[in-house]
């Protein structure tokens, strides 16, 4: 199978070609990012986003149609991101793509976009179900564990800010640019993570849920009593909030792989990071350790996959093409969509 793949869902706009699933293969992957439309605003603007999405998605297409070397005689279908996301731009993409499957005269598969974050390990990886996804980005930051195509469990969550939003946050209310994450990392490097000491949201309680909005507000309180505050302050900050999150989530992963082998006693666990907090070098070895203490598999795809791109949503067309006949014409975009409805009331009203 060789399918099209178009994600739009936030602030990326992509397109891919990816044939599979014997001899996995990306054909093209063209993304283009609007970090430049929204950074002067310090964070993605919605209607913004929209219209950039507009004006250049055809050349995407046309781009990732070009570089794969395929005419449409060879792709089976187009798959889209039909959410969650910002709304704007989930309707620009998955209408793009209910266009051009028409024309075409190809099947069309309405993606979740966290599915595509989910089942991106088996492109890369050679990965059987059930494993465990830790995605952690701007907008989400949960355990999944997946059972198989459209068969998730959503086993916990955070119940207040995504981790990017939280890196993002951060790092705004340290003056530092937006995305905050890399700054904040650049940051931490030079700071003293002894300094100040923040607290541990939600570890005393059981459960996989976590919080990061806590973690803000005591470093706010920190920097507070310290104004002005100078670089070397904000570098220990930095390296203080970075090692809480990583605390929280190595901590949260052994949680989640203990719960794994409850479940699955004889399946050798795994666990697959994705999303853009992922590339966060600190984070990234802590759930490294926290996977080997616990003598499971940790997968980490390549960067340019764990963030938004359209070979994910691609790759998850073909995986839910083989599952049997799909025909998402009629599905509307979506602003919510849990992935653990995935299968269920798909046409029905968002959560
Ligand atoms: P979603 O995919 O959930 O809709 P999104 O598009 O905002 O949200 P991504 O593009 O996957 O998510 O990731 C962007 C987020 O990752 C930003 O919040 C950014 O600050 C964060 N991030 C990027 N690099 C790093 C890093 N090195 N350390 C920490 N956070 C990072
Ligand atoms: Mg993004
Ligand atoms: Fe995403």
């Amino acid at each position: 199978l060789t399918v099209l793949g178009i994600e739009t869902s936030c602030d990326e706009t992509a397109a891919a070609v990816v044939r599979g699933p014997l001899d996995k293969n990306i054909l093209s992957n063209v993304i283009r990012s609007q970090i430049d439309e929204h950074t002067e605003f310090g964070g993605v603007v919605p209607e913004i986003a929209a219209r950039a999405h507009i004006e250049i998605l055809d050349r995407i297409v046309a781009e990732a149609l070009q570089k794969s070397k395929c005419s449409w005689d060879d792709i089976d279908a187009v798959a889209a991101t039909a959410g969650p996301g910002l709304i704007g731009g989930v309707i620009v993409g998955f209408m793009t793509a209910k266009a051009i499957a028409m024309a075409a005269g190809k099947p069309l598969v309405g993606v979740n976009h966290l599915e595509g974050h989910a089942l991106t390990a088996r492109l890369t990886d050679d990965l059987d179900f059930p494993f465990l996804l830790l995605l952690v980005s701007g907008g989400h930051s949960q355990f999944l564990l997946v059972r198989g195509v459209g068969d998730y469990e959503r086993l916990g969550t955070t119940i207040d800010d995504a981790i990017g939003e939280a890196f993002d946050k951060t790092a705004k209310l340290l003056g530092l640019p937006y995305p905050g994450g890399p700054h904040v990392e650049k940051m931490a490097k030079k700071g003293d993570v002894t300094r100040f000491r923040l607290p541990r949201p939600l570890l005393d309680r059981p459960g996989l849920d976590m919080s990061f909005a806590g973690l803000k507000t005591a470093l706010r309180t920190q920097a507070k009593k310290l104004e002005p505050v100078d670089d070397q302050t904000v570098a220990d900050l930095c390296a203080a909030f970075q090692r809480a999150v990583a605390d929280v989530l190595a901590a949260r992963t052994k949680s989640a792989l203990d719960l794994f082998r409850e479940r699955y006693p004889d399946t050798a666990p795994a666990i697959v990071v994705a999303g853009g907090v992922a590339a966060n070098q600190e984070i990234r070895a802590s759930l490294l350790s926290a996977a080997n203490d616990a003598e499971a598999r940790f997968i980490a795809p390549p960067m340019a996959l764990c963030t938004d791109n359209a070979a994910m949503i691609a790759w998850a067309g073909i995986e839910r093409l083989l599952q049997g006949p799909v025909d998402d014409m009629k599905l509307p975009p979506r602003p919510r969509w849990p992935l653990d409805q995935s299968n269920a009331g798909v046409l029905g009203a968002g959560k």
